[in-house]
């Protein structure tokens, strides 16, 4: 499977990074964030949120695990950490299918809801500020749209 990646050494990168994949995203693309606790999976989706045209803050509230935000596309944020033991079902297909983007973190603790294809991010703490971000594209419409963030 072909991968991409882009290191960082600042939020201030990776905010911008995630600005232009966010520019570039159409509606029902799917991406999910896989990484350790602090390893960026918030600020990517603020930099991807600033792409879709949305002006509030994005941030991670504790008990909600959905959040929609409108913009150029609806940004569906999800952070599932709290289903863990649950692997509840929100009704993730609702929104998986529906009009805007939705960006999952943690997104490996529900993996029997999530779409086969989708764009997979992993993001790895290296330093301080470092870190790597690998992208996994599951489907063509993956593969195309990292062929254009990485152009
Ligand atoms: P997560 O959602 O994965 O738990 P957050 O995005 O909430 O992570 O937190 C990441 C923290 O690491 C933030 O305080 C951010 O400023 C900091 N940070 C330092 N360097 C980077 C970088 N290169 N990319 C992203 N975040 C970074
Ligand atoms: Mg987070």
């Amino acid at each position: 499977m072909e991968q991409f990646v882009f290191k960082t050494n600042s939020s201030d990168e990776t905010l911008e990074f995630s600005q232009r994949l966010g520019e570039l995203l159409k509606p029902g693309d799917v991406i999910t964030l896989e990484g350790d606790l602090g390893a960026g999976k918030t600020t990517f989706t603020k930099g991807l949120a600033k792409g879709l045209g949305i002006t509030r803050n994005v941030n991670s509230p504790t008990f909600t695990i959905i959040k929609e935000y409108k913009g150029r596309l609806p940004l569906y944020h999800m952070d599932v950490y709290r289903l863990a033991e649950s692997e509840e079902d929100l009704g993730f297909d609702e929104y998986f299918e529906g009009e805007g983007v939705s960006v999952v973190e943690w997104a490996e603790l529900i993996k029997e809801y999530l779409p086969e294809s989708r764009l997979v991010i992993t993001i790895t703490h290296q330093g301080d500020s470092t870190r790597q971000i690998t992208f996994e594209p599951i489907g063509s419409r993956y593969i195309q749209l990292c062929k254009e963030l990485f152009e």
